[in-house]
């Protein structure tokens, strides 16, 4: 069987990238399949160990890096890890799926330098970071000190994009999406 690729996403938070992604899920032909990444952060809400993620303690989590079992992993917040999963990576590919991976800039970038032609790494932008502001208040989960410092990463994460294989401006959702499904699919008939 003929092992997939790798998708890397990565967008400043409030681009529209999980909602990208949902929409792209939805699409047998894409084949793709989603690596559940490690993080050190407890459950929020109704999320579930195996679901979003693999809630791991800290202990755990540095007893994972020691061994080696990481991909890639960054301490994305203070305090909080996020990584993937050798053995994730693994499950999906061989299976002959594409896997789409959500992950950090820089994550994205360790991710493309190990995997190379095997992997493609995109990244979504928001029309201006003004725009994005805008689209953090009206989704208004966050406390005002919690936007002022996604925008901050967001200014951060963006002056990475010119190192990522193409970029995306999410202006239009439907578009954006559309851009992302010929550059998955360009790649994967490779
Ligand atoms: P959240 O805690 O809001 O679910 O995720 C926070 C951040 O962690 C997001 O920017 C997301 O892209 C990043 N992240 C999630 N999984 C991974 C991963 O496996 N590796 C890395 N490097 N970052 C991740």
């Amino acid at each position: 069987m003929k092992k997939g690729k790798i998708i890397i996403l990565s967008a400043p938070s409030g681009t529209g990238k999980s909602t990208i992604i949902a929409e792209l899920m939805k699409k047998p032909e894409l084949k793709l399949g989603f690596s559940v990444s490690a993080t050190s952060r407890a459950p929020r809400g109704c999320e579930v160990h195996g679901k979003e993620y693999y809630f791991l303690t800290p202990e755990e989590f540095k007893e994972k890096v020691d061994n080696g079992e990481f991909v890639e992993w960054e301490e994305v917040y203070a305090g909080t890890c996020y990584g993937t999963l050798v053995s994730e990576v693994e499950r999906v590919i061989e299976s002959g799926h594409n896997l789409i991976m959500d992950i950090d800039v820089k994550g994205a970038l360790n991710v493309k330098k190990r995997y190379g032609q095997l992997a493609l790494s995109l990244f979504i932008l928001p029309p201006s970071l003004e725009e994005l502001e805008r689209r953090l208040r009206v989704r208004s989960t966050d406390s005002e000190e919690s936007i002022r410092k996604r925008l901050e990463k967001a200014e951060y994460e963006m002056s990475f994009a010119p190192q990522f294989d193409a970029r995306v401006v999410n202006e239009d959702l439907s578009t954006a999406t559309e851009e992302v499904e010929s550059a998955i699919k360009k790649a994967i008939a490779d």
